[in-house]
C-alpha cells in the first residue's frame, strides 16, 4: 500500500487481525515517526509490546545488533503469534526482517519503509539479512512480509541526499523497464525537489516493476539479476571506498560506466541519456578519486561472482536498449577498466 497521507491504522486493519506488535526502528526514524506509528497500531487494536530501537546507520546491520534485538524481543515476551513491524530505511527493513524471519523460527513481518530507497527497492522482494565484517549482506534469508505500507509523507523529513540515493534505483529500473515508466523519468527533477505527486508516480512504477521481476524469479536464478544493473561496478566502488560512498552515488557512477560497456558490447549508445537522467537527479556521473584497479580488486571479491569464472572475467548486466537488458554477459577486466577510466573526473 502506497500513498500520501496513508491511514496506517486503516491500512493495517484492512489486511491483518490485531495482536502483539514489536516495532523495530532506528534512533533517527524513532524520534521522527515512531510515536505516530505506535498510535496508529494502537488505534487498529494492536498491543505494542515495545519500540525496539538501534543506532541509525549501516554499521547497525550486524550480527551484534541482530543478537541484541532478538534477545530484547525474548525478554519482552513476544510470542510466535507476534508481528514485527520494521519502521525505517533499508537498514531497518533488512535487519528487522531478518529478526522476523528467525525469531521463534519466524514471526509475521510488516514493512513500513521510510526512505525512498526502502520504498522502491529494499522492501520489495523478500531479501533480508545483515552484514559481516567479511562482506555486505552475507547472512540472511528470504522473508515475505504480510504487508508493506509506505506513507509518502514520511519522505518529507528525509535529507535530500537520501532522496537522491533512492532516485538512482528509480532511474535504474526505469531504464530496465522502458515504456511508460521510462517516459515518466522526466519527473525526476520534480521528485528530487520532493514533489509528492512525482514521487508517488515513480514509487508506484518502481514497486510494480521490481515486484514483477521478483515474482518471476524470486531466488535470482535468472532474470532477477537485471536488478544488478550499475551494481557490478557500483558495489566495487563502494567496497573500494570502504563503504564511505553512499550506495546511490556508487550505483549512479556504476551506471555511467556500464552504459559505456553497453555501447562497446551491444552497440546501444545510451551514454548521454544516462548522464542527463542521473544529472537531473543531482547524482554524480564523474568520480574524481576513482582508482580502477582498487575497484577491480573489490569486484573480484563480490559474492555474486561465479566460482567457475576466470580471475579476469566479470559478469555484467548491460543494456541493448532502453527496456532491453541482457544479463550474465562476461566482460574482461581490461574492458571494465576502460569504462571506469572514462568516468574519472
Ligand atoms: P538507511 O536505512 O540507513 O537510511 C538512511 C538514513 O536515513 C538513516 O540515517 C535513517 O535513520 C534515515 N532515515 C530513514 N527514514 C527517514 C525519514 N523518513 N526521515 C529522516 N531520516 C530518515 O539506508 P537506506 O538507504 O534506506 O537503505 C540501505 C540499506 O538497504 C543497505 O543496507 C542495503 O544493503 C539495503 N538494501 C536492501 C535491499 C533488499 O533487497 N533487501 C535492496 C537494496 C538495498
Ligand atoms: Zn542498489
Amino acid at each position: 500500500m502506497i500513498g500520501s497521507g496513508l491511514d496506517l491504522a486503516a491500512t493495517v486493519s484492512g489486511t491483518l487481525s490485531p495482536g502483539a506488535a514489536a516495532l523495530i526502528t532506528d534512533s533517527r526514524v524513532s524520534s521522527l515517526h515512531s510515536a505516530s506509528a505506535v498510535a496508529a497500531l494502537e488505534e487498529a487494536g494492536w498491543w505494542v509490546t515495545g519500540v525496539f530501537e538501534f543506532p541509525a546507520g549501516e554499521t547497525s546491520k550486524s550480527l551484534d545488533s541482530y543478537g541484541d534485538l532478538v534477545r530484547r524481543l525474548a525478554r519482552s515476551g513476544l510470542g510466535r503469534d507476534g508481528t514485527v513491524f520494521a519502521l525505517g530505511g533499508g537498514v531497518v527493513g533488512d535487519l528487522g526482517g531478518f529478526v522476523a524471519a528467525t525469531y521463534a523460527r519466524g514471526v509475521d513481518l510488516v514493512m513500513l519503509p521510510t526512505t525512498l530507497l526502502a520504498m522502491v527497492d529494499s522492501s520489495v522482494g523478500g531479501k533480508v539479512g545483515v552484514d559481516l565484517p567479511e562482506g555486505k549482506n552475507l547472512v540472511g534469508a528470504f522473508a515475505r512480509p504480510r504487508l508493506v505500507a509506505a506513507n509518502l509523507d514520511w519522505l518529507s523529513t528525509l535529507p535530500e541526499r537520501e532522496l537522491r540515493n533512492g532516485l538512482a534505483e528509480v532511474i535504474k529500473m526505469g531504464l530496465l523497464a522502458g515504456g511508460r515508466f521510462f517516459d515518466d523519468l522526466s519527473l525526476i527533477p520534480r521528485a528530487a525537489a520532493g514533489d509528492p505527486a512525482a514521487l508517488e508516480t515513480l514509487v508506484l512504477h518502481s514497486v510494480r516493476f521490481k515486484a514483477g521481476v521478483v515474482a518471476e524469479d524470486e531466488r535470482e536464478g535468472g532474470r532477477r539479476a537485471i536488478l544488478n544493473y550499475g551494481h557490478t561496478i557500483g558495489h566495487g566502488l563502494e567496497a573500494a571506498a570502504g563503504y564511505a560512498m553512499p550506495h546511490g552515488e556508487a550505483v549512479s557512477l556504476g551506471m555511467a560506466a556500464e552504459a559505456r560497456l553497453s555501447r562497446e558490447r551491444l552497440g546501444a549508445d545510451l551514454v548521454s541519456l544516462h548522464e542527463d537522467l542521473l544529472g537531473s537527479a543531482g547524482l554524480p556521473i564523474r568520480a574524481p578519486a576513482l582508482n580502477p584497479d582498487a575497484v577491480l580488486t573489490a569486484m573480484g571479491r563480490d559474492k555474486k561472482r561465479r566460482a567457475a569464472d576466470a580471475a579476469d572475467t566479470y559478469r555484467f548486466v548491460l543494456l541493448e536498449g532502453v527496456g532491453a537488458p541482457r544479463w550474465d554477459i562476461p566482460v574482461q577486466a581490461e574492458e571494465a577498466r576502460r569504462a571506469m577510466e572514462a568516468i574519472v573526473a
